[in-house]
């Protein structure tokens, strides 16, 4: 009996000292501070993170006393990348015959294995939060994928992810093959009202966070100078996508390249607008009263055009010329590049921060489309996107000053995400 006195006497001491100490301080000090809210950096500036949460954000002084100090004194610290469109299960599909070798000669579980390596890349890369948008006829792999990250058994950013998303018969590959063969599809086909509603029931039923769908295909410019596109769903069709999903509380993102497919997602009431090369004055303006988000993914048209030909080098002015009217207008651009389809051991995503600078913005508008804006179109705006307290530790950095040479983004050298330290090469 006196024994086991002693023994809860100890535990209960021991219990109150883990307490008195809570979880671990750790204090990073910035040499130049871009939290992703205010235009100009912070000189000199401690950021105290406790577990995996930011608890403070102080310029100069010293540091708070008995915490662990991560110098990062010659260097610039920002928030977590965030790319909003991406592809983890699919490795460049420039041709046709490349995206079909994959669906048809590597099993999904061979393809889970390569995308646990593509999350561990982006991570690596500075990039803490990556929604994928479908997992070209990988089915639901990447809730797995997802599962796996969170559960800490491999390395990755915090996904947020649509699963197999949607286009009707005929629409998307595998294409043109034998009709005596069935072929896999890289989407899950889609055709009627009904079929529409049951198929988002099924995704999210199977971990989709977001629905996505095909909006449109056939890119082709008119005597009016626009780009057109054949559009996929009947309206009724696009309707049903839109409104089931939103009726249980999923957002959609919508592949749209022309004018047509663009008018048609939003008519639907989408969300967000992938792509969009085709966009109109008429369709920018609709952009910024309806408040949909455009994720313009400039690495891979620029990436996929030369392999391509036919209309896609001159899709790359289009969608230019868009761009900076978009801008203009205030349109809501968020960070999105379409990594997989360009190889993700060959490309770095951050390579998307320059096209945006060199298309008008000035490099803190190019940070925040992947840091606060980005954030805001995940509906994480609370939680990740800046540097302050109360937010998650998603936290990277880079040896230059990437507001006076935005590739230096290409080059992170330290990754601290949900307060855990990835990547460190500036000790
Ligand atoms: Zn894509």
């Amino acid at each position: 009996m006196k024994r086991f006195m002693a023994w809860v006497i100890s535990t209960v001491a021991l219990c109150a000292m883990v307490a008195a100490q809570g979880p671990k301080r750790v204090v990073i000090h910035a040499g130049k501070l871009i939290d992703g809210k205010s235009d100009a950096p912070i000189a000199d500036a401690w950021v105290v993170v406790e577990g995996n949460k930011i608890v403070s954000v102080t310029p100069g002084g010293s540091p708070p006393a008995g915490a662990d100090v991560i110098e990062l004194g010659k260097a610039t610290v920002l928030p977590g990348f965030i790319d909003t469109h991406t592809h983890i299960l699919l490795q460049g599909d420039v041709t046709a015959a490349e995206y079909d070798e994959q669906l048809l000669k590597q099993s999904i579980p061979y393809r889970a294995i390569l995308a646990a390596r593509n999350a561990h890349l982006a991570l690596s890369h500075g990039f803490t939060a990556m929604r994928d948008l479908e997992t070209e006829g990988a089915m639901y792999a990447d809730v797995d994928v997802k599962t796996a990250i969170n559960r800490g058994e491999v390395p990755g950013p915090r996904m947020f992810v649509a699963t197999r998303a949607m286009a009707p018969t005929g629409m998307y590959p595998l294409l043109g093959y034998s009709w005596e063969l069935e072929m896999p599809h890289g989407v899950q086909v889609v055709d009627g009202v009904e079929s529409a509603r049951l198929a988002v029931r099924q995704q999210a039923a199977h971990g989709a966070d977001w629905i996505k769908y095909y909006s449109d295909h056939g890119y082709f410019y008119g005597p009016d100078g626009v780009l057109h596109s054949h559009v996929n769903f009947t309206a009724e069709e696009a309707r049903a996508i839109v409104a089931e999903a939103h009726r249980i509380g999923k957002p959609v993102a919508a592949h749209a390249i022309g004018s047509d497919g663009i008018a048609a997602a939003l008519d639907a009431g989408v969300d967000t607008i992938e792509h969009g090369d085709g966009l109109t004055d008429a369709l920018i303006d609709r952009l910024v009263q309806e408040k949909v988000y455009w994720v313009p993914t400039v690495t891979v048209s620029v990436y996929v055009a030369q392999g391509r030909a036919g209309n896609w080098p001159k899709m790359i002015e289009t969608q230019r010329a868009a761009f900076a009217k978009a801008l203009r207008k205030g349109v809501k651009i968020a960070f999105g590049t379409d990594a997989g389809g360009f190889p993700w051991t060959e490309v770095n995503q951050a390579r998307e921060f320059h096209y945006y600078v060199e298309y008008g913005m000035t490099p803190i508008e190019a940070i925040r489309t992947a840091t606060t804006t980005a954030a805001e179109l995940l509906g994480w705006g609370d939680r990740i996107g800046s540097i302050e307290a109360g937010k998650f530790a998603d936290i990277v950095a880079v040896a230059g000053d990437p507001l006076a040479d935005i590739r230096e983004l290409e080059h992170v050298a330290f990754v601290m995400k949900d307060g855990k330290v990835y990547r460190n090469d500036l000790k």
